[in-house]
């Protein structure tokens, strides 16, 4: 059985699907899917590049240390949002998009 199929489509037997027109039980399948996927994309955290932050610096004439301090913030903020967050935001998103 397809997920998210209506219940035309569906062969369950499950009286509350058939009084609300779709299969509960595909429906949760598919949040539970979209939620562990978006999981994943969430586990871990950016690899620190010393290097990469000092050259970061350097380029912007950065030497001040709290001027370095957000830039080091800013950056790590960026990081995340672009390797973690924002992939685990569309997953979300789109499962909810889908109307049963
Ligand atoms: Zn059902």
């Amino acid at each position: 059985m397809h997920i998210s199929q209506t219940m035309a489509e569906c062969d369950c037997q499950h009286d509350a699907c058939a009084a609300r027109k779709y299969c509960m039980a595909a429906e949760i399948e598919r949040l539970r899917a979209a939620l562990t996927e978006a999981k994943n994309c969430l586990d871990g955290e950016p690899d620190y590049h010393s290097c990469g932050m000092g050259c970061g610096l350097e380029d912007r004439g950065i030497t001040d240390r709290y001027a370095a301090m957000e830039h080091g913030w800013c950056s790590a903020i960026e990081r995340m949002q672009e390797q973690h967050v924002s992939g685990a935001l569309e997953i979300i998103s789109a499962a909810l998009e889908v109307n049963p």
